[in-house]
């Protein structure tokens, strides 16, 4: 049996890390962490019989340790409760699922105790990449990515050498504005931006895949997985979301992995990794397909991309002005109090403002965030 744990085990990628568990019926699951959604995480709990569940509100905590006081789950909240989860006895590999930034000191703190890592918390890696990569080196663990492109980009290495590798090319479905200019973009609606045309995720990453901010939180990602130059990664819109993203050799060689658009297959991948597992679905009809499209994105419409590039070119704080700039951004655009353009409007100003620190340590990244977010208050 594999052992592991989940860290938003409510959300979209936690939740089918679930159905994964349940398909393949040979992996124990050690430790469940979930923001707020205590009647789904109860579920989760009557099913797979974790040793302890963690909530984010202190609350929420002590009402799930009444419902589940007939079992043997412990409760834990907080921060302490991430980090129990994150760093249990004989737990092999945890699946970063939560959203944004409150990922870092547990995916720091797991890898310190030797486990694994299935990656699906990107805006950890964006901010503190040059921390994590070393220590997971250091600790001889795996960093397995989720996200779907760069899972398509690591099966596309396998058996290659990396010194061949040459670009990588990271594709995009160019989001629901795909082809729209700003003067289209002025009155987008919260309902509009969460209508992603191919996928269904979280709140925040369908808004991010909108503004393509989630793009370049994955070209800064691709940096620190696979230790290249951010203008080594290539942006390629293929709108219909079936090449998952593509490596370029030195001989001209593109190696790509394609599928029809499902997270299970990336989660399974980074979780049996290196074996293939059967997985029920449905399968690519290339008789049907009939097309691939491409197009090269717009970053004048969309410049979050560009700034992203911005950021993880200059890197040090800058990532995590952009990343954190933008999470606040989005959280005030879905509860409407800016508007759509603002988003990426905020995050440009955060970037202007900054005085970049090389090579930063955790606390003057958490630092920043802080200081992110007062910038933002303090300007409206
Ligand atoms: P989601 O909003 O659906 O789920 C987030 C989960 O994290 C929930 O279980 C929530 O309860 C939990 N959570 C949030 N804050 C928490 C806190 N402070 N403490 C404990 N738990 C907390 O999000 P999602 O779409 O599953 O995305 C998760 C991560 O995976 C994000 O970083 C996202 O960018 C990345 N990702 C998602 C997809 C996708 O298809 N959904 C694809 C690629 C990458
Ligand atoms: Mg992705």
């Amino acid at each position: 049996m594999k052992k592991i744990a989940i860290l938003g085990s409510t959300g979209s990628i936690g939740t089918q890390t679930l159905e994964v568990v349940r398909e393949n019926g040979d992996i124990e699951v050690c430790g469940l962490a979930a923001g707020s959604n205590i009647s789904l995480l109860e579920d989760q709990i009557r099913e797979f019989h974790p040793r302890i569940a963690a909530v984010w509100s202190e609350e929420k905590a002590e009402e799930l340790k009444e419902r589940i006081s007939d079992t043997d789950t412990k409760v834990a909240a907080g921060m302490d409760g991430l980090l129990q989860v994150s760093t249990l006895a004989d737990m092999e590999i945890l699946v970063t699922a939560i959203v944004g930034m409150i990922g870092i000191r547990p995916t720091i703190e797991a890898i310190r105790a030797g486990k694994n890592i299935a990656l699906a918390n990107k805006e950890t890696l964006v901010t503190a990449g040059h921390l994590i990569m070393p220590l997971a080196k250091e600790n001889r663990v795996s960093i397995l990515p989720v996200d779907s492109e760069h899972s398509a980009i690591f099966q596309s290495l396998q058996g290659n050498e990396k010194k061949a590798l040459h670009k990588i090319l990271l594709t995009a479905s160019g989001g629901p504005f795909r082809g729209k200019k700003e003067e289209d973009l002025l009155e987008i609606r919260v309902e509009d931006a969460l209508k992603h045309p191919n996928w269904a995720m979280g709140q925040k990453i369908t808004i991010d895949s909108s503004t393509m901010v989630n793009k370049g939180l994955e070209v800064i990602e691709a940096k620190w997985l696979f230790g290249v130059d951010v203008d080594q990664v290539q942006v390629v819109v293929q709108p219909q979301s079936i090449i998952h993203s593509m490596v370029e050799y030195v001989d001209g060689a593109v190696m790509a992995q394609l599928g029809t658009p499902d997270m299970k297959l990336p989660i399974q991948y980074a979780l049996y990794y290196p074996e293939r597992r059967n997985l029920p679905g449905e399968r690519l009809d290339f008789w049907n397909l009939r097309k691939l499209e491409f197009e090269k994105p717009d970053m004048d419409t969309f410049y979050g991309l560009w700034l992203a590039y911005e950021a993880g070119r200059k890197g040090g704080t800058l990532p995590t002005v952009f990343n954190a700039a933008n999470e606040l951004a989005v959280r005030l655009f879905l509860d409407r109090e800016i508007k759509y353009l603002e988003i990426v409007e905020i995050i440009e100003d955060c970037m202007q403002a900054h005085h970049n620190i090389e090579n930063p340590s955790l606390d003057q990244i958490l630092e920043t965030e802080a200081a992110t977010y007062d910038r933002i208050h303090s300007r409206r």
